[in-house]
């Protein structure tokens, strides 16, 4: 391993000022959250030296609100918070329950969901969620801060829409309707500690019997985790019924471009993200019903 530098800024600015002259000046840095990707690639033969930044202490990324307004969750906060927080589990259960599959307990102490979708793997757990359940990165700028839908995000295997300079400060979210709920499910061939095979977020709101409005997301079928419009379209105005339900997994299907590798072909991925899709559409329908 070649040697490494640190730093912890202290402000936003700071931390701006500190990637936009490393930078100019050639130097690489490399954000760090909970560390637990970073560390595991630190530790990769190869990998070379740069200075890691902590994000940790800053005032913003440790900022956790939920009220009517909206949803914030800040770039520092673990998992572990999220998934204790009682406003989010009646909010956001889907994002909370692929959360909740990041690792173990011990790395879900440390790990991050912002810096799960930072690291941009095509399997990170908590991104479609995200997607379905409406979230908006919020990224600090040498300016300021801009705002990208996390669909815009992604731009490819283990790549996101950070520009240098710039770096992910958190998550806003819209405060779900009493008639919205979203859910994610995953498939992996062992049941924990293993990456997705393939993964559904789904978030429906049902008024009066009919489903008003819906967003489905995919992941590990694709270089990216993807909003798939086409499924939402298949089932909005409909009661959920068999055939509307079905569309939407075959709208998964058709959107999905997998590969195939030791864990399965891709189509065996492409059938179970039809599945997962039909699934978790029935789970956040329940979540909605109250049952
Ligand atoms: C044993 C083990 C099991 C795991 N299981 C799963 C699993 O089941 N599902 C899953 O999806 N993942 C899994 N992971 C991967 C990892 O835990 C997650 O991706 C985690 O959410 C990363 O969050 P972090 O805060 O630790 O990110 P870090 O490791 O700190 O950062 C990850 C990447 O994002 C960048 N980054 C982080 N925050 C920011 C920011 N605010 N702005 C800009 N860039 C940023 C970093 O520079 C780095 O490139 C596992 C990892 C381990 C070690």
């Amino acid at each position: 391993m070649e040697s490494y530098g640190y730093a912890a800024p202290s402000s936003v600015a700071e931390t701006v000022a500190l990637l936009a002259s490393s930078a100019e000046q050639g130097q690489a840095t490399q954000i760090l959250a909970g560390g637990t990707d970073v560390l595991v690639q630190m530790r990769s033969a190869g990998h070379q030296a740069r200075t890691i930044i902590d994000i940790k202490s800053l005032a913003e990324t440790n900022r956790l609100e939920v009220n009517a307004d909206g949803i914030y969750i800040g770039a520092a906060i673990p998992s572990a918070v999220i998934n204790e927080t009682r406003a989010l589990q009646e909010a956001l259960p889907g994002l909370l329950e692929a959360a909740d599959l990041i690792g173990s307990t011990q790395i879900q102490g440390r790990a991050t969901i912002c810096g799960n979708l930072c690291n941009a793997s095509p399997a990170g757990d908590s991104i479609p969620a995200m997607i379905a359940a409406g979230a908006v990165c919020d990224i600090a700028t040498s300016s300021g801060s801009r705002q990208v839908p996390v669909e815009d995000f992604l731009v490819g295997v283990g790549k996101n829409a950070l520009a240098p300079g710039e770096f992910l400060l958190g998550l806003r979210l819209p405060m779900p309707s009493a008639n919205t709920k979203d859910a994610y499910l995953r498939f992996t061939p062992r049941t924990e500690m293993d990456i997705a095979v393939a993964g559904v977020g789904v978030s429906l709101t049902v008024t009066d019997g009919l489903c008003t409005d819906a967003r489905i997301a995919i992941g590990a079928v694709a270089p990216t985790a993807k909003l798939v419009s086409a499924a939402a379209e298949a089932i909005l105005g409909t009661d959920l019924n068999e055939a509307a339900v079905h569309a939407a997994g075959e709208a998964c299907k058709a959107a999905a471009s997998p590969i195939s590798d030791k864990r399965g072909t891709a189509e065996y991925r492409r059938k179970v993200v039809a599945v997962l899709c039909r699934r978790a559409i029935g789970v956040a329908k329940q979540r909605i019903q109250g049952s």
